[in-house]
């Protein structure tokens, strides 16, 4: 009797080293991949599946700014004086930066679009033709792509609330609110449908058209994505993300505890990731150290305190990286 126990528990547990190691075999192969792009812009990739979020990559030198973020922001982006490309102005035709874009970018399958100012969603309609990837965002998002010829069926228009199930991840459309820019006074109403504009558009031509955000369940982790430093708090009640792309730009500061509420409604993520911090209207290279000592070091202080079981991954642009 008890030779059989004992052979019985021997056995359960090579059938469990078995399972663990089938298991943690499964982890590696589902493992993510994440790229940034700088601004809101991501690669994730796992297995053969890849999504880009909000990707921005010609980092356009635009040489005048509409908003105002706070009085004496330092963290406002700007132009650097020993970058010697072009200077844009707002109603310039904007160009995508093709020569970057096809060093960085070679395969998506889905882009995902958080609103359609133009660093997030400028560089889409050339991205979305040359990788032939279907694209999810807004009414406004969507008639603009229209405007560029991309096809009905890779377009995905949707308002928020949705949660769509695709091969191999599905993804909760969540709605979501801009970032308090102008001390509070940003405020943008305005939407397009099919038709209202033609391409290609001027700069300030893309116009916010609402604001959404991402819960996108891979097999491996829930990742919760952000394109604004603001958040409809209880949209994402109940949500339990593995991995949370944080908006961490001063604009934050306009927020009722923007940390505290952000990291507790999402359930103290297991890995946070700052997105949307750096200055983007410098190229790939240039130095973005003043963003991580006044937005990422602080960032990461406060999450100590509020959720210190958190890891805290600090991106540099274009270099992957692995989570499992
Ligand atoms: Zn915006």
């Amino acid at each position: 009797m008890i030779k059989k126990v004992i052979l019985s528990q021997v056995f359960l547990t090579f059938i469990f080293s078995l399972f663990t190691k089938q298991a943690s075999a499964q982890n590696n192969d589902n493992a993510l991949t994440f790229k940034y792009f700088g601004c809101a812009g991501w690669e994730i990739s796992e297995n053969n599946t890849t999504i880009l979020i909000d990707p921005y990559l010609t980092r356009l030198k635009l040489g005048e700014t509409s908003i105002k973020i706070s009085a004496n922001s330092s963290s406002h982006p700007s132009t650097s004086s020993i970058d010697d490309r072009k200077t844009y102005k707002r109603t310039d035709i904007f160009e995508s930066d093709t020569v970057v874009i096809n060093k960085n970018i070679n395969k998506a399958d889905f882009i995902l679009v958080h609103h359609s100012h133009y660093d997030h969603l400028a560089d889409v309609p050339y991205i979305a033709k040359m990788t032939g990837a279907k694209v999810i965002g807004t009414e406004t998002t969507i008639s603009i792509l229209k405007a560029y010829g991309i096809e009905d069926d890779k377009l995905y228009t949707v308002r928020g609330g949705e949660d769509y199930q695709f091969d191999n991840f599905s993804v909760r459309i969540i709605p979501g609110i801009h970032s308090a820019l102008g001390d509070k006074h940003y405020f943008s109403s305005e939407v397009y449908k099919e038709g209202d504009i033609k391409a290609p558009l001027q700069i300030k031509q893309f116009i916010e058209g609402r604001s959404l955000m991402f819960l996108i369940r891979f097999k491996s982790n829930e990742v919760l994505t952000m394109g604004s430093m603001n958040f409809i708090e209880r949209e994402l009640e109940g949500l339990k993300p593995d991995i949370l792309l944080a908006g961490v730009n001063m604009s934050r500061f306009n927020m009722y505890k923007y940390d505290e509420r952000l990291l507790s409604v999402t359930n103290f993520p297991r890995i946070i990731i700052p997105t949307h911090w750096d200055n983007f209207r410098v190229p790939y290279g240039f130095d973005q150290s003043i963003g991580v000592e006044t937005k990422i070091k602080p960032f990461i202080e406060k999450v100590k305190d509020v959720s210190p079981s958190s890891r805290v991954i600090i991106p540099t642009h274009l270099k992957a990286f692995v989570v499992n």
